[in-house]
């Protein structure tokens, strides 16, 4: 039997834990953060809701995020913005 798993992750702007299909995955990897759509990408990872609020605390933080690298942090939350609708 096929299990449906949706696990809770927390998200690393508001802290609530959500299931992790109502969330966008953040990966580190050697040339910076990325998004990982698929949830699988290997590295360290961060999780933020598919809300653009919490986009863009994200997008404000300078601490808290070691693995993730600013600059690239920002064009990705960017991007989530558009996706989300928002200019
Ligand atoms: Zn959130």
């Amino acid at each position: 039997m096929k299990k449906n798993v949706d696990p809770e992750r927390m998200c690393c702007a508001c802290r609530q834990k959500k299931p992790k299909s109502q969330l966008w995955r953040i990966v580190s990897g050697p040339e910076g953060a990325r998004l990982d759509p698929t949830g699988k990408a290997d590295g360290r990872g961060c999780y933020v809701c598919r809300q653009p609020d919490c986009i863009r605390k994200l997008r404000r933080r300078k601490t808290g995020l070691r693995q993730l690298v600013v600059s690239s942090l920002r064009e990705i939350c960017d991007e989530l913005l558009r996706k989300a609708g928002e200019p």
